[in-house]
């Protein structure tokens, strides 16, 4: 039986939402993916015209094919908690159920169950502002979006995840050391992230024999890290002072997602593992 994956934050062919995709489609799994509620039309658009055709091949030549499509705007946990304004806004009134538990219960009126969960997702409003100068709505903002959505994610979709399930999640090192220009509380919700992966993957652990892990990943010139402003800067850092001295793919973190949630990856739980090329056991680089 193929193994059904749903990977939140899918909205282009860029991300390492994208790449995960690829890698578990490469391995046989079903791939549902949720996307932002404001990227949809167009993420759907430039799918059904064949723009990410190129981007859709797998090495065995044949194109990843996305099952299905589901809004998601995961700082919301149910219809109760949307605000009118955003209820109204143009951009989410043309599609409907796309809280989390909305989703997982479409999700689950679809397919019933699935067996990986993976949270590829951030945002922070006040990013680029220094931490120091950041709002406490910027700051709560960051949280909500980046790391209580991972939480709201596996409360919703722990129930209908088949036992020897797995999920993972993206977090970032700036979460436990000093990166200047990651602000706007971005690396205290990545810190969160990492602490709550430890927690979760007890309890889920028990609840379901679900295993929970992060990837501490390197920089990607995404369409998120591309809005905080220094990721080309990042990645010339990385190449000059990591152990390897080649650019990170986002198929490098793809493939060592589909480890992690696989049953090679068994007895990993609670961990945060590093894909970096290395470069988080640098100290001084020469
Ligand atoms: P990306 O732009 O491909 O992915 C981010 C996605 O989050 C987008 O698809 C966006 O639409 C979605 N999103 C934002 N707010 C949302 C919400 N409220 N509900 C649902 N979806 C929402 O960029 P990426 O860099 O691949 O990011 C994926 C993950 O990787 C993030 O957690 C990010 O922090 C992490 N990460 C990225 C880097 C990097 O250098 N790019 C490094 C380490 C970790």
């Amino acid at each position: 039986r193929g193994k059904k994956a749903f990977i939140a934050g899918v909205a282009d062919d860029n991300g390492y939402g994208w790449a995960i995709a690829k890698a578990l489609a490469a391995a046989g799994a079903e791939i549902l993916v949720g996307t932002w509620v404001p990227a949809l039309n167009i993420f759907e658009t430039s799918l059904r015209r064949g723009k990410f055709d190129e981007s859709r091949k797998l090495p065995d030549g044949s194109l990843m094919e996305i099952v299905k499509v589901y809004p998601l705007d995961a700082v919301y946990d149910c219809p109760e908690d949307v605000p009118e304004d955003v209820k109204t806004n143009k951009r989410y009134a043309g599609s409907s159920n796309w809280t989390v538990k909305e989703a997982a219960e479409a999700v689950k009126k679809d397919f019933g169950s699935i067996d990986i969960l993976v949270h590829s997702l951030a945002n922070g409003p006040e990013v680029t502002k220094p931490l120091l100068e950041t709002s406490r709505s910027g700051y709560l903002a960051a949280m909500s979006a980046s790391s209580y959505s991972f939480i709201s994610l596996l409360q919703h979709f722990v129930p209908i995840m088949n036992p020897g399930g797995a999920s993972i999640s993206l977090t970032y090192i700036a979460s436990e050391r000093t990166i200047p220009g990651y602000g706007g509380g971005m690396s205290s919700a990545k810190a969160a992230l990492e602490s709550d992966t430890r927690v979760l993957a007890f309890e889920a652990g028990r609840k379901g024999k679900i295993r929970v892990n992060t990837i501490s990943a390197g920089p990607l010139g995404s369409r998120a890290a591309k809005a905080i402003g220094f990721i080309e800067k990042m990645i010339e850092y990385s190449y000059v002072n990591a152990p390897l001295q080649k650019e990170l793919l986002a198929d490098e973190v793809g493939n060592a997602a589909a480890f992690l949630v696989s049953p090679l990856a068994s007895a990993i739980t609670g961990s945060t593992v590093y894909v970096d090329n290395g470069l988080n056991t640098m100290a001084v680089a020469i």
